[in-house]
């Protein structure tokens, strides 16, 4: 019985091992491919509810890994945090994004603007907002091609840096939404602390909309809010037309969510830009 305990500490440790090794070489293949500029930028497509027309898009990034195929952002971007390569990640975000609306603004004559996801650790990135605005600037593009979306978890941590970082970008024009509203500790307290321009409702709200009277009180309540204090209103993960039903009874402004489109490549998502109204 000795023995055999032996042999299972030793496979213990050896998978304990393994795991370190993975993740270490996960770490260093994400390096390169940032690096490389290999992540790639999906799109999702977001509408106008009131005329179902396309109004712009949210980025999200994925990694192809060359063995282990699609790798999820909810991966990776948790190490590109943990290792200092969030910056250069959002960067190339930021890169992909403006030449997405620069292209799509010499075909289409419009502006289609794209969300750009930043992270509880760019808070603090003084730079990030001088990068963004000559990242515009090169392309010729006006403040609002690019939104910035942040969620409360990156106003928690740091208080006066989101405060200063917020009012910078409002000063220079640039579009904030508050991400996953609902889902922090103080949501209401955020809304009149911070300077954002938008709130997009968390999917889980959108998700229990079409359980409850008591749900749907919740929805209603949150745009009535947003309709107070002048702020622009999406919801997150529409699913089904029931759903669509729900938000369009409150007003809902704008939308996403599988039921539109999933996040997709750059190519497919400016078929949908010739498309214009969603199906
Ligand atoms: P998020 O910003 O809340 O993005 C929405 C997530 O919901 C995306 O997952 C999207 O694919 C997914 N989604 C969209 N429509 C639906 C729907 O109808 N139903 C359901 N169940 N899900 C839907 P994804 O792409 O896996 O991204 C996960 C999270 O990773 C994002 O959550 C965001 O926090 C983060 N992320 C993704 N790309 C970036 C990035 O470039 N930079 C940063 N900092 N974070 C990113
Ligand atoms: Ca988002
Ligand atoms: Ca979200
Ligand atoms: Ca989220």
């Amino acid at each position: 019985a000795k023995a055999e305990g032996k042999n299972r500490y030793s496979f213990f440790s050896e998978q304990l091992l393994k795991n370190a090794m993975d993740r270490l070489q996960l770490e260093t293949d994400l390096r390169q491919a940032v690096e490389d500029r290999a992540l790639e930028v999906f799109y999702q497509p977001i509408y106008a509810l009131a005329s179902g027309e396309i109004i712009g898009f949210e980025a999200l990034s994925r990694w192809r890994h060359p063995l282990r195929g699609m790798i999820s952002p909810v991966t990776f971007i948790g190490i590109a945090e943990e290792t200092g390569i969030i910056g250069e990640l959002t960067d190339h975000v930021f890169e992909q994004a403006s030449q997405a609306v620069l292209e799509w603004q010499e075909k289409y004559r419009e502006i289609y603007p794209v969300n750009v996801n930043l992270s509880a650790r760019q808070i603090s990135d003084i730079n990030l907002l001088q990068d963004l605005l000559e990242m515009l600037h090169f392309h010729k593009l006006p403040r609002n091609a690019i939104k910035i979306e942040i969620t409360e978890s990156l106003l928690i941590n740091n208080f006066d840096g989101a405060q200063s970082l917020l009012q910078a970008l409002q000063q220079a024009g640039i579009t904030v939404l508050l991400d996953d509203f609902g889902t922090g500790y103080s949501s209401l307290n955020y809304l009149h602390q911070f300077p954002i321009n938008a709130i997009k409702i968390d999917r889980s709200f959108v998700r229990q909309s079409t359980d409850s009277a008591k749900a749907k009180g919740l929805l209603a309540g949150i745009s009535f809010i947003a309709k107070q204090m002048h702020l622009a209103l999406v919801a997150e993960g529409v699913e089904t037309m029931e759903q669509l039903r729900v938000l369009r009874e409150f007003d809902v402004e704008f939308a996403q969510g599988y039921l539109f489109g999933a996040p997709m490549p750059k190519a497919d998502a400016e078929k949908l830009i010739v498309k214009k109204v969603h199906p």
